[in-house]
């Protein structure tokens, strides 16, 4: 049997241990946090993702996610526009729904090793040394690289974006508020946009991405909600009615939307960890899921003999550039836009008077039912 190592037990990692070890390997997630904690996402996931997911036997009616259907963009002055969402989607916390998965896998067979870093993987005559940082080394025939956005294996990997500082960061909160059940609204501001839309158990996420520099020039994160975000009034409303569930903010720094490669010291790379794309497209979750099922259809191959690991390798970047390169290339054209007060007061105005455009926009970040 095949020993298969899994770094990271987010969407990507806990998707690809479920199919993996259904496929018959030996599957070990390493993941740095316990479950169950909350992420800095904005928890809206594309329904692209259903089919395969309810393939797998996950039960997602069990988790009573918010089903959304229409979508709302203001500009920083407050310009609207509405539109209905073709596909849709439904909103679930992170909280949840990776605790879930969890515990899914792991009644399935899948060994976790949890509170635990991957600190080195070393590929050598064709098996791979993952180093612990409980000081542990595990072999393992397979490595899949599912550790999201950032983390110290990129600079082992020397990986261009890591040497690279990014400028953004994520703000995100939990909230209960007077909002419709079925819509998303993405708010710009000065600098940024923030999301909301409704989750489990009559919550909404509420949550941002801006930059450093905006952070800095008001000192703290309150000040900067109060200087900039709330000049959206649609924005100042959310601060106004609603109550704020966390005693503090979950924060990340240093988002990075570079392009990066889905393959790295034969190390398979999937979700985050292969390309983010940003998040105003609210489809990062279903690439991670989707990336998921491609590198597992894959491995299974592998698996069976039906191919060596040069094809393997191969056959990934190949699957992987077709799935997702242009959806990052146009996730990253349009994050040119907004956040920047004159170019999305005119998108807004733009997007409003072309019937059809915001779906044409999503269709091209979006993939189709899988
Ligand atoms: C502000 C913001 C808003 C977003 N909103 C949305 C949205 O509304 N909809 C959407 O679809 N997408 C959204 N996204 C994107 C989405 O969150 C990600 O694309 C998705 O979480 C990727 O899943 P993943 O499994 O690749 O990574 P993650 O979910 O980040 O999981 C990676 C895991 O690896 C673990 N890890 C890291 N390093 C190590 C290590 N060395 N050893 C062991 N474990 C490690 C981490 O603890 C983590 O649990 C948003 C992103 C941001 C930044």
């Amino acid at each position: 049997m095949k020993n298969i190592i899994i770094i990271g037990g987010g969407l990507a990692g806990l998707v690809a241990s479920l199919q993996l070890q259904d496929a018959g390997a030996a599957v070990t997630v390493i993941e740095r946090k316990q479950y169950p904690f909350h992420r800095v996402c904005g928890e809206y996931i594309s329904n692209e993702v259903k089919p395969f997911l309810q393939s797998l036997g996950v039960s997602l009616a069990a988790l009573q996610p918010a089903t959304i259907k229409q979508f709302m963009l203001s500009s920083p002055a407050g310009k609207t526009l509405h539109a209905p969402l073709d596909l849709g989607g439904f909103g679930v916390s992170r909280y949840t729904l990776d605790n879930y998965l969890y515990r899914l896998a792991q009644s399935r067979g899948v060994n976790f090793i949890l509170n635990t870093s991957a600190t080195e993987v070393t590929f050598n005559q064709d098996n791979f040394a993952v180093e612990l940082s409980d000081g542990r080394t595990l072999p393992a025939d397979l490595v899949i690289g599912c550790y999201g956005k950032r983390a110290n294996l990129d600079r082992q990997f020397q990986r261009s974006f890591f040497q690279q500082r990014s400028p953004y960061i994520g703000v995100k909160y939990h909230i209960k508020t007077d909002f419709p059940k079925d819509l998303i609204a993405l708010h710009n501001f000065n600098d940024g946009y923030a999301g909301i839309s409704a989750i489990e158990d009559d919550k909404y996420c509420f949550c941002y991405l801006t930059t450093r520099k905006n952070l800095k020039k008001h000192g703290s994160i309150a000040l900067m909600e109060q200087a900039e975000l709330q000049q959206n009034p649609y924005i100042k409303q959310i601060f106004k009615k609603s109550e704020f569930l966390y005693s503090q903010p979950e924060v990340i720094n240093e988002i990075s939307f570079a392009p990066k490669s889905c393959l790295e010291n034969h190390v398979l790379m999937c979700g985050d960890a292969a390309g983010l794309i940003t998040p105003l497209c609210g489809n990062g979750m279903a690439m991670a899921i989707h990336g998921a099922k491609i590198v597992s259809d894959l491995v299974r191959e592998y698996l069976y003999s039906k191919c060596i690991r040069e094809q393997l390798e191969q056959n990934y970047v190949q699957h992987w550039q077709n799935q997702f390169a242009r959806r990052l290339q146009v996730g990253r054209l349009i994050q040119g836009v907004f956040g920047k007060p004159i170019l999305s007061e005119a998108a807004v105005a733009t997007l409003k008077i072309i019937p059809g455009a915001v779906n044409f926009l999503i269709k091209n970040t979006h993939g189709k039912a899988f």
